[in-house]
């Protein structure tokens, strides 16, 4: 039996059910805690966040990946506590949001060093809660390029997926062809990459999308509910027809097995102010009734939202023994 490694230990694969793939509890960049202009108090932010997500298990939804990595607000603590008030199974990730928005301290170490971050997050815990990451968060730092120090992370991601079975998912999947190359080389095969925002408004195409999907990745339409129509839109923006027209597109060519829906909205934002009136549960209340009217049916619904994210986080066994001893090594000087 499948296992998926939630802030309150692991849990079934078949007890995922409803799954959001891309949100937050809160992100923003290093720093943002210390934010005075959007900064609100610990009860405000708790408040509006349990309502959220209290909303989100209304519709019956069970499972939050919570994609906020290393220093961009990621409390696991706080998480633990949220899933218990709510019954909300929440996947916190180690790894990285994109480089651009990694702590410094971390931005000149190797790709050994952050393999090993990596594992150690992923097999000991994280902050020392004993509460497991579940997924590997990489990303392309602001350019359109994998940076250097993208692409050491996306090496480290590849080889720390590898050693623990944890599966990658990535904030852009512009410059597509050199994250590939690097899975490539390291030897991990695509179906265990969600390649992220391929809806984000700033970087469409869908040559990119059918490349993603015949190479067996997984394809992220998981900035659902960005609508340049909404006050204070932010640039990764597009009109909502256009999103939906664009998965509409994608689902007509086949790709109902490799597609991956969330909003990547902030339950309570960060060092920033977030999009207002945007959460996880546009997914439910504006998202699937648009595909409704186009005609989607619910088993499709149900691909997308319960079979297709069990199969992309069920932990897979480690793939060679020898990794497997580097890990067990690992734990040994933990
Ligand atoms: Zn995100």
């Amino acid at each position: 039996m499948g296992k998926v490694n939630t802030v309150l230990g692991p849990i079934a694969t078949e007890d995922l059910g409803i799954t959001a793939m891309h949100e937050h509890i809160g992100f923003g960049l290093p720093g943002c805690d210390l934010d005075t202009q959007w900064w609100k108090k610990p009860e405000e932010a708790f408040d509006v966040t349990i309502q959220k997500l209290r909303r989100f298990r209304e519709h019956g939804g069970k499972t939050f990946v919570d994609c906020t990595g290393i220093g961009n607000g990621r409390d696991v603590e706080y998480f633990q506590v949220l899933s218990r008030r709510t019954g909300v199974n929440i996947v916190a990730v180690t790894g990285f949001v994109a480089g651009d928005s990694a702590l410094p301290y971390f931005r000149n170490q190797s790709v050994e060093y952050l393999t090993d971050l990596f594992i150690h997050e992923i097999m000991v815990g994280i902050d020392g809660t004993g509460a497991k990451a579940g997924a590997i968060k990489v990303g392309v730092s602001r350019g359109g390029k994998l940076s250097e120090l993208d692409k050491r992370i996306y090496r480290a991601a590849a080889r720390a997926a590898l050693k623990t079975g944890a599966p990658i998912i990535t904030h852009l999947c512009v410059d597509a062809e050199t994250a590939i190359a690097i899975f490539d080389e390291e030897g991990l095969p695509l179906d265990r990459v969600l390649m992220g925002h391929a809806d984000d408004g700033g970087y469409l195409d869908e040559e990119r999308d059918n490349l993603i999907a015949n190479l067996g990745g997984w394809v992220g339409f998981d900035t659902i509910g960005y609508d340049s129509e909404m006050e204070g839109a932010p640039y990764w923006s597009r009109p909502r027809q256009d999103r939906v027209e664009h998965f509409l597109r994608f689902l007509a060519k086949g790709y109902v097995d490799r597609a991956l829906i969330s909003a990547d909205a902030n339950c309570c934002a960060l060092g920033w102010p977030g999009l207002k009136g945007h959460s996880v549960n546009y997914l439910f209340e504006e998202f699937l009734p648009d595909l409704r009217k186009a005609g989607v049916g619910e088993e499709v619904f149900e691909q997308l939202l319960v079979h297709n994210p069990a199969k992309i986080l069920t932990m897979q066994e480690p793939r060679s023994f020898e990794s497997f001893e580097k890990t067990e090594a690992l734990l040994k000087r933990n």
